[in-house]
């Protein structure tokens, strides 16, 4: 990649998922790009995700799989960048992909392949990548942005907000983005984490002596419910099912877990005609790890054989198994949190290039929006599909 001068033609702030993409597309349509990370290397959280191996897209992607306070700002972005067209970027690179579950893709080799990918796609575009390099200023005077940086000034009629948000500041997240929207006027939807496991309170240790324990459940908050696994840990609750209701939680609330989502309506009244002489742990340990069957039928109470118990009492319990609630008291926070929800606020920004429509030239894209996936490669999804977004308009 060549050298730093002066002037480009638009300076892109954040070498993650969603700067990487618009600056390689901006650069090869022509445009002269720089690309700027204070990281040492780019695209560190793409690194580590999907556990190295990066769900990077999810077939099902679809406005309803993202959490804003403006749920149909996502929808032109997502249908201009579409999952398909990412594949047909991991297909051309020669990545091997497979799907592992609910649509998810992610690659059979390793995540560091997709950052090969985008940095061999910058290279397509002639961007000059600066790792390694703190921004200290932004100014914006002559339809011009001037980034002032350890090593000089650079500037550009176009600026491109890609920071992300802070959550897994150890990876050198930061809320840097919020910091500049304000200073360009732009609202920020008070920011969150999320995707996040959930903590339970100390009488609750009955369920946090369960850690490693994991099970099928159903997860729900307000109106959001998902089907996935439930896994309790030493300070509450994670899995994909409590990630994905810990983006729809909020501080006093309570979620419900459906412990049998598989069970019809009555399946405890057969399970006494059938094992009459059975306790209610035993009938519990059959369909549930042992350990949380153990836990649940203490808590629920009901002593002695299943045939000695009134249907009455087992149309109750099977309504508490099937909405058990949970009171968190946090989150585990930005530390553990997956993504942030919250963020700049859409409703200063066009939904189809990501430009503020008060601050011409200013662009954000992909985390430091209020817009966020479910987990899944929703995420990825977004920050592909807005960097394209911005990569046209520059
Ligand atoms: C552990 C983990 C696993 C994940 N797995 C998945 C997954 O499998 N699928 C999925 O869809 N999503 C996943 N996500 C979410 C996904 O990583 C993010 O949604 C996505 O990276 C957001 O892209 P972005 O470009 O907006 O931000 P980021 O990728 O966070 O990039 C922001 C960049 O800005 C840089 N930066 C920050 N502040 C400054 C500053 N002040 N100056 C200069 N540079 C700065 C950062 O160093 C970073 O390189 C995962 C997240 C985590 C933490």
């Amino acid at each position: 990649m060549s050298s730093l001068q002066d002037t480009y033609d638009a300076i892109v702030l954040g070498a993650g998922a969603a700067g990487l993409m618009c600056a390689a597309v901006a650069g090869q349509r022509g445009k002269r790009v720089l690309l700027i990370d204070h990281a040492p290397e780019p695209g560190r959280k793409i690194v580590i995700s999907g556990g190295g191996r990066c769900n990077f897209t999810n077939l099902h992607t679809a406005p309803d799989r993202y959490l804003s306070e403006n749920p149909h700002f996502a929808r032109s972005a997502l249908s201009r960048y579409t999952a398909q067209d990412f594949l047909e970027l991991v297909e051309r690179h020669g990545i091997a992909w497979h799907e592992k579950t609910l649509g998810q893709l992610f690659c059979d080799g390793s995540a560091k392949q997709i950052v090969a990918l985008l940095l061999a796609e910058c290279d397509r575009g002639g961007v000059v990548l600066r790792c390694d390099t703190a921004v200290t200023q932004v100014d914006h005077a002559d339809g011009q942005y001037m980034v002032t940086l350890d090593s000089g000034q650079v500037r550009a009629p176009a600026l491109v907000i890609a920071t992300g948000g802070p959550s897994i500041p150890k990876m050198g997240a930061t809320g840097f983005a919020y910091d500049l929207a304000r200073q360009f006027g732009l609202k920020v939807v008070q920011p969150r984490p999320a995707l996040v496991p959930l903590k339970l309170p100390a009488q609750e240790a009955l369920f946090r002596e369960l850690s490693g324990v994991s099970t099928s459940v159903e997860a729900r908050c307000g109106k959001a419910a998902f089907r996935e696994a439930a896994l309790f840990t030493h300070k509450g609750l994670s899995g994909p099912a409590i990630l994905q209701v810990s983006s729809y939680w909020r501080h006093g609330e309570t979620i419900a877990i459906d412990f049998m989502p598989d069970h019809p309506d009555g399946w405890l009244r057969e399970a006494k005609r059938n094992r009459p002489r059975g306790s209610l742990r035993r009938v519990l340990e059959e369909v549930l790890p042992a350990r949380l069957a153990d836990a649940l039928a203490q808590r629920i109470g009901i002593e002695g054989e299943m045939g000695n118990q009134t249907d009455k009492a087992l149309s109750a319990t099977e309504a508490q198994l099937s909405a058990w609630p949970f009171a968190p008291d946090g989150s585990e926070g930005y530390a553990k949190a997956e993504v942030t929800a919250g963020g700049i606020d859409t409703r200063g920004l066009s939904s189809k290039t990501m430009e503020a429509s008060k601050v011409p030239g200013l662009y954000v894209i992909g985390e430091a929006v209020d817009v966020t996936g479910w987990l899944g490669g929703y995420n990825f999804q977004w920050a592909w599909a807005t960097g394209y977004a911005a990569a046209q308009a520059i």
